[in-house]
């Protein structure tokens, strides 16, 4: 330890923080640590860890090329707090990205910060032993009706206790667990709760390819596909609805209960080859006659409820409505709402890009003046010019800081729309992957619109209304969008607006219906 400032410092990212939290606790046991290229091939291909250990999912860090050099590691959190000296055994490159990995040992230095309910954090150590068997219930979704039904009487039949991990994955991690305490008392006598960081993982081996769709997963952009995958939680930030949860998700999760002492997990599919056996409950529905929820096979098929779709209940929340009594207790229904608020009180970024001069600051000026006009909702502009006198005071045109700057405007925006605000950003924003990492931070917190002011360059250059374009023809400023720097079209627009063919009114009046159309306005 007297060494350890000496030594270099390297911050996972969120999956791979839970997996160095679940290494150190014990949960991912038999593993002794993040795992090398024979063995991350083996687990991808066939499952196993070289030795022939069952193990679902590969357990790596990925590192900058630069950290290989090194025998010893610190591994810390966000904030710099060092959490694990990592020993590294080997140093590889993913045969897919190119990335490079580190695996080896970990030796714990602290237990990880826990953020929002630690107190219910447990170490499976910490567990109490019980007698007789113990049902877990690892979820990533609030416990409705049918759930409750269905694990008291899997329960009851197994003559188990209860263990509910609600896995937490990063985004809204408050409200599942709120949501799963709430409904505490509707669950068997002694039913224990215990919060476990357990993300999604991306669906391939690799995460580095991954890299632009984690956002595009959480199911936030109603406005571009309309499905709005409600599925996960419906709450929360979508993704698959139980029905289709994937193997290797079954799987890590049976491994993650079994190490919590859990003789059974329920699950919606069997599964090979896990860790303890799934018990798959019958299915359930709401008899209308009676108004419970039963196994279906008792209920007489013309009361059989339909049962409320994952998209159906994404819809009512989006628009505020009531959930039914029937489907949740009100507690969880409450909570759905936090999670996901109705689309004229949701945060929003709306983000216009396009090069200099094609009407970003008048569009999205003109956009700010309507909203407010409207009222109900409040709004901050930050425009690329503005910005710099501040937020960006200091920083130059370089590719760099041009980056940096975005990236700025993209976390300020990201937490206006965390509080329900509207932001409204009108940089150029020239390069697709700085635009889609803002993307992601907004939409870990709320809904996010893109904008393109694909006004040609040729009117752009004629109006050049700060002279700029007239600058950089004649070389004095280096790496000018659209000049002498790309501007890399957006593919993912929601809106592309064209100002040598629309007054600023007709531009701003486009916007504004798109909101409206979308919920985030209301009409
Ligand atoms: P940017 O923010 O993209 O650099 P600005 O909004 O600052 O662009 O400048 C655009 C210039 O084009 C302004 O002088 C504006 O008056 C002019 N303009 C002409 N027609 C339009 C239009 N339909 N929409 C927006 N701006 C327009």
């Amino acid at each position: 330890p007297d060494m350890l400032r000496d030594l270099p410092t390297w911050t996972p990212d969120p999956v791979e923080l839970a997996d160095l939290e679940l290494l150190l606790s014990g949960v991912y046991r038999p593993l002794p640590g993040f795992l090398g290229a024979f063995d991350t091939a083996m687990v991808i291909a066939g499952g196993r860890l070289s030795d022939g250990t069952p193990w679902p999912v590969p357990v790596t860090l990925t590192v900058p090329k630069d950290l290989t050099a090194h025998e010893r590691v610190v591994l810390q959190d966000p904030e710099g707090v060092p959490l694990a000296v990592l020993t590294v055994t080997e140093a590889w490159q993913d045969p897919t990205t190119q990335g490079w990995r580190l695996a080896g040992p970990l030796e714990p230095l602290r237990a990880p910060a826990h953020g929002p309910f630690h107190r219910l954090r447990r170490r499976p150590d910490e567990i109490e032993p019980v007698e007789g068997p113990v049902l877990a219930v690892a979820t990533r979704e609030p416990l409705h009706r049918r759930a409750l039904g269905q694990i008291r009487q899997v329960a009851e039949r197994l003559g188990a206790r209860v263990l509910v991990l609600p896995l937490l994955s990063g985004v809204h991690d408050e409200s599942l667990v709120r949501a799963v305490l709430a409904v505490r008392r509707e669950l068997p006598d002694g039913a224990q709760v215990v919060p476990v960081p357990l993300p999604v993982r991306p669906a391939s081996g690799d995460r580095a390819q991954d890299a632009t769709t984690p956002a595009r997963d959480s199911g936030r952009d109603a406005s571009r596909d309309g499905s709005r995958d409600a599925g996960r939680d419906a709450g929360r930030d979508g993704g698959r609805d139980a029905g289709h949860d994937d193997e290797r998700d079954i799987l890590l999760r049976a491994q993650v209960a079994a190490a919590y002492g859990a003789t059974h997990l329920l699950a919606s599919t069997e599964v090979e080859g896990t860790a303890i056996p799934v018990v798959v409950p019958e299915p359930w529905a709401f008899d209308a006659d009676v108004e419970v929820w039963r196994p279906v096979a008792r209920i007489a098929p013309d009361h059989v409820q339909a049962e409320l779709t994952a998209e159906q209940l994404g819809d009512l929340l989006d628009r505020g409505e009531p959930i039914p009594d029937w489907f949740t207790p009100p507690a969880v229904a409450a909570e759905l709402a936090v999670a996901r608020p109705p689309k004229h009180e949701r945060g929003l970024t709306v983000f216009f890009t396009g090069l200099s001069g094609s009407g970003k600051s008048t569009v999205a000026r003109g956009l700010s003046d309507a909203i407010v006009e409207r009222g109900g909702r409040t709004v901050t502009l930050l425009d690329g010019d503005v910005v710099r006198r501040l937020l960006s005071a200091g920083l130059t045109f370089s590719r760099g800081d041009r980056d940096l700057n975005i990236r700025r405007i993209g976390f300020v925006a990201a937490e206006i729309t965390r509080h329900g605000g509207i932001a409204v950003c009108a940089p150029i924003a020239p390069y697709a992957a700085t635009r889609a990492e803002v993307r992601r931070m907004v939409e870990a917190a709320g809904d996010f619109v893109l904008v393109h002011v694909s006004t040609p360059l040729e009117e752009c250059e004629r109006r050049d209304r700060k002279g700029l374009y007239a600058k950089a023809r004649a070389g004095l400023i280096p790496e000018f969008t659209g000049v002498s720097d790309p501007y890399e079209e957006p593919a993912d627009a929601d809106l592309t607006l064209d100002t040598s063919k629309l007054t600023p009114d007709e531009a701003v009046a486009r916007v504004v219906d798109l909101l409206t159309a979308g919920g985030w306005l209301r009409p």
